[in-house]
């Protein structure tokens, strides 16, 4: 736990967040800037600042994220219509917010629809 990161305190249920999953290692929750109708954040409760700060002990976490990343879409739905995975690492790819996680954006409206 990192005492001044945004999502360490909303892991520790220090700041307010709602949590659409947890377990013992991951935490999910609704972004409060959506970018689509649905997005996500998936995020592991270590505190590591970005994909460059991996070390060989965190394999799991990674895995563990894309695992997390297929349920939630089947659970919002997405999952046929198709969403984006994305991390943004450090200033210059738009990160923002220094401890790991993993977008999950989707839902987007679709006239035509979405039949494979
Ligand atoms: P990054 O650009 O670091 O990959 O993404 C950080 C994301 O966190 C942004 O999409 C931003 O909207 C979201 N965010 C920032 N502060 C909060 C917050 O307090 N609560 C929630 N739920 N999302 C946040
Ligand atoms: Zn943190």
């Amino acid at each position: 736990m990192s005492s001044n990161c945004l999502f360490c305190q909303i892991v520790n249920k220090k700041a307010s967040g709602e949590f659409l999953y947890e377990d013992n290692d991951f935490v999910v929750f609704k972004d409060i800037h959506p970018a689509a109708p649905v997005h996500l954040l998936l995020v592991p409760k270590k505190h590591i600042r970005s994909i460059n700060d991996l070390k060989k002990e965190d394999e799991a976490i990674i895995s563990g994220l894309f695992m997390i990343a297929a349920d939630m879409a089947k659970k919002t739905g997405v999952n046929e219509s198709g969403y984006k995975l994305l991390f943004n690492v450090e200033k210059g790819g738009g990160q923002v917010i220094f401890h790991l996680h993993l977008h999950l954006i989707g839902g987007w409206p679709r006239i035509d629809g979405w039949k494979k």
